[in-house]
């Protein structure tokens, strides 16, 4: 694997999908570094990384002190109500807010830190029955009720994942579907939500998320090569 290869090559992907999109938006990249050791992060992050997703709580609370330079902490996975603890001080931003009672504790956590703690809404978007997030149709009334009752949460977009598949093309209209209820919230303008980003793509859909809207990509893979779990 060379790091500085792959990094280049899903830049340049990116760059391309941007200028084929017609969101006219910019796109964040975030490396996902599960399972990925301290050391090789730290590398990512002399080559130009700025924004880490973990999708475990124990994951970040191993690496954080380790790793070196100016980055934000993006926990990606599902959370579980008790460990929100371990890193309210430390997450940028949490991508898998999809209940209330996690709102409610999250907030607590914040308020404790005395932070604003930025959140997407992770929407489940998919029939496949691992995948989590809220559904679609309860979306609204989740944000509403956090925007009126958390206001140590600030929600500036929303999260979700198309079902795997080889064919690349069946992501599409998952995203297209993100998109547009991205787009309906942010017309309602609802107060303390500021729907700026929009989290979809993976390293096998990655180029179609953008193409259809999405301004930050979670890529693991196709940077770090494949994940070996111990
Ligand atoms: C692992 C993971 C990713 C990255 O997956 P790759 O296919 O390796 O790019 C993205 N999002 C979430 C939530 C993940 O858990």
């Amino acid at each position: 694997m060379n790091l500085e290869d792959n990094m280049s090559l899903v830049l340049s992907k990116i760059e391309s999908a941007m200028n084929k999109s017609r969101f006219n938006q910019s796109v964040e990249l975030i490396a996902v570094t599960k399972t990925v050791e301290s050391d090789i992060i730290n590398q990512a992050v002399s080559l130009g990384v700025k924004n880490i997703g973990e999708n475990k709580v124990q994951e970040i609370q191993r690496k954080y002190p380790d790793i070196s330079g100016d980055v934000r902490w993006h926990l990606i996975g599902t959370l579980q109500t008790n460990k929100v603890k371990y890193i309210a001080d430390k997450v940028d931003m949490i991508h898998s807010l999809d209940r209330i009672e996690l709102a409610k504790e999250i907030n607590r956590q914040a308020v404790k830190h005395n932070r604003i703690i930025k959140c997407l809404i992770q929407v489940k978007i998919s029939e496949e029955d691992t995948k989590h997030g809220v559904d679609i149709e309860n979306v609204i009334p989740l944000v509403r009720d956090i925007s009126d009752n958390y206001p140590n949460i600030i929600i500036c977009g929303l999260m979700g994942m198309a079902p795997y598949c080889e064919d690349k093309e069946h992501a599409r209209p998952y995203f297209k579907k993100l998109r547009s209820i991205f787009d309906e919230l942010e017309n309602l303008k609802i107060p303390g939500v500021n729907m700026q980003h929009l989290s979809m793509g993976m390293s096998g859909d990655y180029e179609i998320a953008i193409e259809e809207g999405s301004t930050m990509v979670r890529v693991g893979t196709a940077i770090f090569g494949e994940r070996v779990y111990i």
